[in-house]
């Protein structure tokens, strides 16, 4: 047994501190961020901000609506080639998520063969520390040599190295950190996340690919914070969910306060929803919630731009690339003033 004695740093655990700044509106600022991919050699220009492949979350019409700020989405699993037509003629800014199975192989391969200009593909395993899961992950990378691959979960700058060098363009980064996700107390497995996109990051960049920090906003302050840590993507699940895009079923027991039931990928709900065709996506449990509903996502999706708009005129950050060059962030023991929210 062995002990690391750095204590390792999540969202409320910092702040960013303020600089000096000519900008004088967040209207200045610009949010697109251009990446050429380490394998694909394609080329991305757009905002780096993800919807995630969850239930109520990465809906069709979820990215249609994203993809007018130019956000990307990955898509839930669970679609096939028919419900595809529509987005793939409108967007370039989402990727078709698969597991590892044989059968997750055949749907991608099939999918891709109907509709050869989707660019990206989302390997997505709860567990990306598996020897088997680098080997699937080469196996993508040598069936499609063009799609920008992305491939996670991890924690770690050593297996955020292997991904890459196995095939991935981009690794998505967090374990434990998920608004429904219950990692955390059923494993004691996890790693706190901020510390966890600044190591990912570092070796990701040294080897000329790019990671997604995933999971864990709260608020568009995290989404910064993201960024400033040196993510390349964010991507938000909880943040997204509870909005007419995501399909969900409003509920409302007295004609008031209506809310909407949102779930991990790996809950019984889940499961039972997908009748055991996911089961093996999550190695843990997710939690099944309900949630406030908040209508149309327009209104939150400005909200989280704004904020991180904000955040770059308060550092002196003309675009987003600029951003983690321009952040320095502070520990802290209190984050907010709450007095007015219990
Ligand atoms: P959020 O933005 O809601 O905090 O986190 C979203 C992320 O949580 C997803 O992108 C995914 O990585 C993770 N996640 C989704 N469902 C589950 C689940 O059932 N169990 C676990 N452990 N993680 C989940």
């Amino acid at each position: 047994m062995r002990i690391e004695e750095d204590v390792k740093l999540d969202f409320k655990d910092v702040l960013i501190r303020p600089k000096r700044s000519n900008l004088s509106s967040r209207k200045q600022v610009d949010l697109h961020r251009t990446y050429k991919f380490k394998h694909s050699k394609a080329q991305y220009t757009g905002v780096p901000i993800m919807a995630a492949n969850m239930d109520g979350v990465g809906t069709t019409e979820m990215a249609k609506v994203l993809n007018q700020h130019n956000m990307f989405t990955c898509l839930v699993k669970n679609y096939t080639e028919s419900d595809l037509g529509d987005i793939v003629h409108m967007s370039d800014n989402f990727a078709i998520s698969t597991g590892t199975s044989e059968n997750d192989f055949r749907r991608l391969s099939m999918i891709i063969n109907s509709y050869p200009e989707i660019k990206f593909i989302c390997i997505d395993v709860a567990n990306g520390y598996q020897e088997r899961f680098a080997d699937y992950v080469a196996e993508v990378r040598d069936a499609f040599p063009d799609k920008t691959i992305i491939a996670g979960n991890v924690v770690t700058a050593d297996m955020t190295q292997e991904l890459i060098l196995r095939g991935a363009d981009i690794v998505k980064v967090g374990i434990g950190t998920g608004s429904v996700c219950t990692t955390r107390v059923q494993t004691g497995v996890g790693y706190p996340q901020l510390s966890a996109i600044i190591e990912c990051a570092d070796a990701a960049h040294g080897l000329n690919a790019h990671i997604i920090a995933d999971g864990g906003c709260t608020c568009p302050g995290d989404v910064a914070k993201a960024f400033g840590a040196g993510a390349d993507f964010v991507m938000l699940g909880g943040m997204l969910a509870g909005h007419d895009e995501g399909g969900g079923e409003v509920i409302s027991e007295d004609g008031r306060n209506p809310r909407i039931q949102f779930y991990g990928m790996s809950s019984d709900t889940a499961m039972d929803k997908h009748h055991g065709g996911v089961a093996e996506y999550r190695s843990s449990e997710g939690r099944t919630v309900t949630i406030p509903y908040r209508g149309p996502v327009q209104t939150t999706v400005l909200d989280i731009l704004g904020g991180v708009r904000s955040t770059c005129t308060y550092v002196g950050a003309p675009t987003l690339r600029q951003l983690s060059k321009c952040t320095t962030f502070i520990k802290v023991n209190r984050q907010i003033n709450d007095v007015f929210l219990k």
